[in-house]
């Protein structure tokens, strides 16, 4: 009888340990789970720091003025890359003529681009798809070019690379 109890409490005391480490284990994956999440965050998207001008148009989606944008008629071959987040979003070859102001560009960069509805209710919005940077319009049906899109950009939003012959 005495073994038998014993054997009994010592099952119960192990069950318990068990238990209690598998309680343990399961928190210590859920906290890896939540930090590796926290990390992916941060590494997601690295931003680069903005002057007050760029953040008026990139954080709080303003307009700069037509016809004055450093990038409106630049002709040379090159990446466009988001000013704050350094993501590709357009080439050169995308790019062309459209005589509003702004750097036009019939397509982007497979995915660099996110469309939303402009809180205006009509046009649609383009942002950064990396870090949501406010980069324009986009609008569509007017004929400029065979894909009949014209991304209507900011060019303060917009950092150019030439690319190397
Ligand atoms: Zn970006």
């Amino acid at each position: 009888m005495g073994v038998v109890l014993y054997m009994k409490e010592g099952i119960g005391r192990n069950s318990e340990i068990l238990e209690k480490m598998t309680r343990l284990k399961l928190m210590l994956a859920l906290l890896t789970f939540i930090q590796i999440g926290i990390m992916a965050q941060e590494f997601k998207v690295k931003l680069y720091p903005l002057t007050p001008q760029e953040e008026a148009v990139i954080i709080n989606k303003g307009t700069e003025r037509p016809f004055l944008g450093e990038y409106t008629n630049n002709k040379a071959d090159g990446v466009y890359l988001c000013k704050h987040c350094h993501t590709p979003l357009y080439t050169s070859d995308s790019k062309f003529d459209s005589y509003c102001g702004w750097p036009s560009f019939d397509q982007e960069i497979a995915g660099a681009v996110k469309r939303v509805p402009d809180a205006d209710g009509e046009r649609v919005e383009i942002v950064c798809a990396a870090c949501n940077g406010h980069l324009g319009h986009v609008f569509e049906g007017e004929g400029f070019t065979k894909k009949d899109t014209r991304h209507c950009v900011n060019s303060i939003s917009l950092i150019f690379e030439e690319r190397k012959k």
